[in-house]
């Protein structure tokens, strides 16, 4: 028997976080230069496959995501490299939201918190008030960048807990997409994290979690560019249709596409990447890609997790991609 098919298609949420790093945070500013052509453009022989092939592949496929984007990095260097990195996806029509990495704070040449002395990574390591002055400063880089509000956010390494929410209310940002069962910084602050519903709200704010599903062994995975197999992203997003949901949230990288260590494209994320593409665009009946909602209704949370799961061939062939990816 199976499960009647609902008429209306399911949301997806195509969500990339869009960062600049400088492999450690010695010599920062020497390191930059590099860095950013490799975070920004990733340009090899092949071609440009960090934020220019994203959105080609997606432009051409007809598929809006959402793009957050860590704008800290440029207090330390200058704003003329965050507008290159929103002008590029302005420019592609994509969504523009906030990403925050607070571990930039303490490198900053005016301190936005008292307490700058010492890095502290995630934005769990901070007071609530040190929490909405880190948030507010994203929110003004990125708003003076982009000359549009910010309506969404994604704390850096999914670590957000109850006070960023309030913090996040307190911004006037009522949409958030950090939480992923799989990267589990609350502690303990928000109830049936393990659980994550497709939509929830905490205080306030609408929560749009990252999908986790049970991959074809058994095992909760994210849905994410980087570490799922095409088939298993597919059958995750049929599975979660089938199932009522009615949000599926994908997470990705602009350097997703990039061999680690250098600028060199990684073909397999790129294949991947382009069918995950072609695919959406092709079943628009089925699942509409497009912008996290403002909130509007709330519904319950349900358990992603316990029923989406995908086929174990699919989950296999993630396994030999991962090896090949691993020796190559
Ligand atoms: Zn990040």
């Amino acid at each position: 028997m199976t499960a009647p098919t609902p008429a209306t298609p399911m949301n997806v949420h195509l969500t990339f976080d869009i960062e600049v790093w400088c492999n450690g945070w010695d010599d920062l500013d020497g390191r930059f230069p590099a860095s950013f052509e490799r975070y920004c453009y990733g340009s090899s022989q092949h071609g440009r496959y960090a934020l220019p092939k994203t959105l080609e592949i997606m432009n051409r496929h007809g598929i809006t995501g959402v793009f957050f984007v860590e704008p800290l990095f440029s207090a330390r260097f200058g704003p003329q490299y965050l507008d290159t990195i929103t002008k590029l996806i302005a420019d592609a029509g994509q969504d523009i939201q906030l990403h925050l990495h607070p571990e930039w704070t303490d490198e900053l040449p005016s301190p936005p918190i008292a307490d700058a002395t010492r890095k502290r990574q995630h934005l769990t390591f901070y007071t609530q008030d040190e929490q909405a002055a880190l948030i507010g400063l994203g929110r003004r880089l990125l708003e003076a960048s982009t000359g549009r509000p910010v309506t969404a956010f994604r704390a850096g390494s999914f670590a957000a807990n109850r006070d960023t929410y309030a913090a996040l209310r307190r911004q006037g940002i009522l949409v958030d997409s950090s939480l992923n069962a799989m990267a589990d910084f609350t502690g303990g602050s928000i109830d049936a994290l393990q659980a994550p519903g497709e939509q929830r709200t905490i205080d306030g704010v609408t929560v749009y979690p990252i999908t986790v599903f049970r991959d074809g062994f058994g095992r909760a995975r994210p849905a994410q560019v980087g570490a799922s197999s095409i088939d298993e992203l597919t059958q995750a997003m049929l599975a979660a249709r089938a199932a009522g949901c009615r949000h599926f949230v994908i997470v990705s990288h602009n350097f997703e596409m990039l061999k680690p260590g250098g600028s060199d494209p990684d073909w397999i994320v790129v294949r991947r990447f382009e069918r995950l593409c072609a695919y959406l665009g092709q079943h628009r009946d089925l699942f509409q890609v497009g912008p996290l909602p403002l909130p509007q209704q709330v519904r319950p949370v349900s358990p992603i997790a316990q029923r989406v799961t995908v086929s174990p061939w699919s989950t296999a062939v993630r396994h030999v991609e991962q090896l090949r990816r691993r020796l190559g």
